[in-house]
This record gives structure tokens, sequence and C-alpha cells, in this order.
């Protein structure tokens, strides 16, 4: 079965509705998010709309903070959460919709399987916080211990916003390495998919992955951030370092 998977949405409307006009062109049976949905971005709101028809959407350390505590977050995410709260309890729509909002954030599970695969948001041993990043490929204590937890050919995760392909002998392949994506079944592979709304990988483009049983291709979609960057400042309350960092995707 071929899938979409997207993660980190992170309110970022315009560049969802690209990677969903990308999507409708692929052919895909179902389309599985791996969190943060929200925060960060203009329009939680759209974003929450849109993640409530796939197929299986997780709960991610925003939401998670959206829910309960975001005391371990930094100012600028804190700020971000709770503008982001206040919009979805926000007067100036109807008082159902803001509760559907938070009733879909309240059943969001931390991990999920497809096919016998796992899907989380940040790691296996850690679903919702923990983050893997291209500098742990090579942590062998680490990188062994989230490797023992999965249990088929490939986790999918998001959280640290740049995607890739994690190998069990200790690499990290770039999507630039990949132009014909990844095949799966000669040995263990952890797949960041990356993220929709706020890329930190040096690419200001939206990024997703297709999953086709055996193999992962990575896409990169192009959207108009100037846009997103100014529906940011045009909040008022939302730092502006939320909107510049979306020009230079890191
Ligand atoms: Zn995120």
């Amino acid at each position: 079965m071929r899938r979409a998977l997207v993660s980190d949405i992170h309110g970022n409307r315009d560049a969802l509705d690209a990677v969903m006009r990308d999507i409708a062109a692929q052919s895909v049976a179902e389309i599985l998010c791996l969190g943060d949905v929200i925060g960060y971005g203009p329009e939680p709101r759209e974003c929450l709309e849109q993640a409530s028809s796939y197929t299986v959407c997780l709960l991610g350390n925003h939401e998670d903070a959206a829910l309960r505590y975001s005391e371990d977050f930094n100012e600028k995410a804190r700020v971000a959460i709770e503008w982001t709260r206040q919009q979805l309890n926000s007067r100036d729509h109807p008082r159902e919709q803001n509760h559907r909002y938070w009733g879909f954030i309240g059943r969001l599970q931390p991990q999920a399987r497809c096919d016998g695969v796992l899907l989380v948001h940040g790691s296996p041993r850690d679903p919702v916080r923990e983050y893997i990043l291209p500098r742990d490929a090579r942590n062998q204590e680490k990188m062994g211990e989230i490797f023992s937890l999965i249990d088929g050919p490939v986790c999918f995760v998001g959280h640290s916003h740049v995607p890739g392909v994690y190998t069990e002998d200790g690499r990290y392949l770039s999507p630039r390495l990949l132009p014909d994506g990844y095949l799966l079944g000669s040995g263990k592979v952890l797949v960041n998919v990356g993220s929709v709304g706020q890329p930190r990988d040096g690419d200001s483009r939206a990024s997703y992955v297709i999953w086709d049983d055996e193999r992962v291709l990575f896409r990169r979609v192009e959207y108009d951030f100037r846009t997103t960057m100014r529906k940011i400042i045009e909040t008022g309350a939302l730092p502006r370092y939320l909107a510049d960092r979306l020009e230079t995707g890191r």
C-alpha cells in the first residue's frame, strides 16, 4: 500500500496546502501524521481541521504542551504555545468547533503501528520528546538502545525537523543522497520524514515522505513561505524569529 507520512506541520497552513496538493498527485491510500500539527505557526485551527481527516495522527510535544504544561519549552516555543491555546479557545469561533479541536488533541496517541511498523513523534524510547539528530547516528549507546526497540524493517519518526535515514550500522543518509528513495529490506532503519511547516535542514521547502512498503521516497514541496511569514508577523504576538526561520529553513 502506498502511504504519505507527514510531520511537524506546526500551524503552517500554506506549507500543508502545498503538501496536500503534492500528495493528491501521488495516488496514496492513507495519510499518516507523526505529530506537532500545532505550535509556532499562525493557523493552528486550519491545520487541525486537515489533520483530523488523516488515518493516523500522533501526539507531538507541542500538542502535549498545549494540553498539559509547557514549562520545559524555551521562551519562544512557550510564547507560541500560549498564543496557540488562545486561538483554540477563541470566542470568534463556534464553541463546538473549539471543543472538537481540543477533543481531537486530547485523543492523540503517542505511538501507533501501521502494518506492524512503529510510528512515533520523537523516538521509540521516548515517543513524544526525545530528539534523534544526524550527529547521534554514531552514538552507539543511544542508537543501540533505540534500534533494539524497533522490531520491523523501519520505524518512522519526526520531531527534529531534519529528514533522513538512520541505519543500524551508524550511518545517517541525507535525502540529498537518495534521489530515487531508500530501498527497505537490508537491515533495520529509522526514517525521519522531516517537517512540513518548519524545515531545519537548510532547505525552506516543505518535507514529507511517500512509503510504498518497499521504498521510502523523500519529497520536497515549494510553497509561498513569505505569505506565512507575513501571517506570523501580523499576529503581533508570535516571535519574529519564527517567521525568519521559514526563509532559511533553519
Ligand atoms: Zn516539531
